[in-house]
């Protein structure tokens, strides 16, 4: 987690974070399915210009904004993504839309904002996603990227996990992207099974960071194969994943099994994360050490 990302502002985040969890603890509680929850939560989430998602998305190289968003549901395996959005204030309940009112699993740029605009989720001018801070992240990359060539990362998604009292399991993945990305990149993040994942048997799973390498590793679907054909534990698939899989520095996971165990595990120097569970663990985190198992 780099410090000058941060300066000072850590009860903010975990402040945000805090919000987050208590929101999809409340829902789950009060008996919400897993696949509500993980949308508002990641709703919320997208709402708060700390996080790279929604409201605080970050600038691809032209000075814009390409918004992926996805959601997967663990009963009869579910999905929805969409990719590079520009005027959908909430690219995570456009990926519910997708899945819930197509018969397709994944709409991209022109194609996702016209069903934005058929399915009425609310849209708002390209200019509502900036914001000072990533502006200057923005400059900061460009006068870099002039110099040495080699942008650093911007690890800042959000995303969500949870199972309901049904048994069901859900996940959701909501970004901006990379910082200095190509027009038209595409992350892993809406890609189903490279940032988000879920199956009702092996568990829900939701990835952050360089979005290149969880594709090529097929991050999330990949834990989930482990757990189904290795006999895997959902903890130990998700650490040879983050460990052994991707390099340090690539990023981390949350996910939850059937049985309810919550994995946060990340090979970066932090993650901005926080857990629930209904015996009473609430958390929330940033940095090192990861908190992984029940
Ligand atoms: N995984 C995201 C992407 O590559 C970035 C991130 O997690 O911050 O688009």
């Amino acid at each position: 987690m780099p410090e000058e990302r941060l300066a000072g502002r850590e009860p903010l985040y975990l402040a945000s974070l805090e919000r987050a969890v208590r929101l999809g603890a409340t829902m789950l509680g009060d008996g919400a399915s897993s696949l509500d929850t993980v949308e508002a939560v990641v709703r919320l989430l997208e709402e708060d210009p700390l996080f790279n998602a929604g409201k605080g998305a970050v600038y691809n190289h032209e000075g814009t904004h390409e918004l992926d968003a996805s959601i997967m549901e663990g009963r009869g395996l579910r999905c929805g993504a969409v990719a590079g959005v520009r005027t959908v204030r909430n690219p995570v309940t456009l990926a519910r839309l997708v899945m819930e009112r197509t018969p397709h699993v994944f709409l991209a740029g022109e194609g996702a904002e016209a069903f934005a605009r058929e399915a009425g989720v609310e849209i708002v001018e390209p200019s509502f996603f900036d914001t000072p801070g990533r502006r200057e992240e923005l400059e900061r990359e460009l006068a870099k990227s002039a110099t040495s060539g080699s942008p650093t990362p911007e690890l800042g998604t959000v995303g969500a996990v949870a199972l309901d009292r049904a048994g069901d399991v859900a996940a959701a993945t909501s970004t901006g992207g990379r910082t200095n990305k190509r027009y038209g990149r595409v992350g892993d993040v809406p890609v189903i099974g490279a940032g988000t994942y879920a199956d009702n048997r092996t568990g829900a799973i939701s990835a952050t960071g360089k979005g290149e390498e969880m594709i090529r590793h097929a991050a999330a679907a990949n834990v989930s194969a482990r757990v189904e054909h290795a006999g895997a534990a959902l903890e130990d698939a998700v650490r040879e994943v983050v460990h052994q899989v991707l390099e340090p520095g690539d990023g981390g996971m949350i996910a939850v099994s059937p049985d309810g165990v919550l994995v946060l595990d990340f090979n970066t120097e932090g993650m901005f994360r926080g857990a629930a569970d209904s015996a009473g663990r609430f958390e929330v985190a940033i940095r090192s050490p990861a908190r992984t198992g029940p």
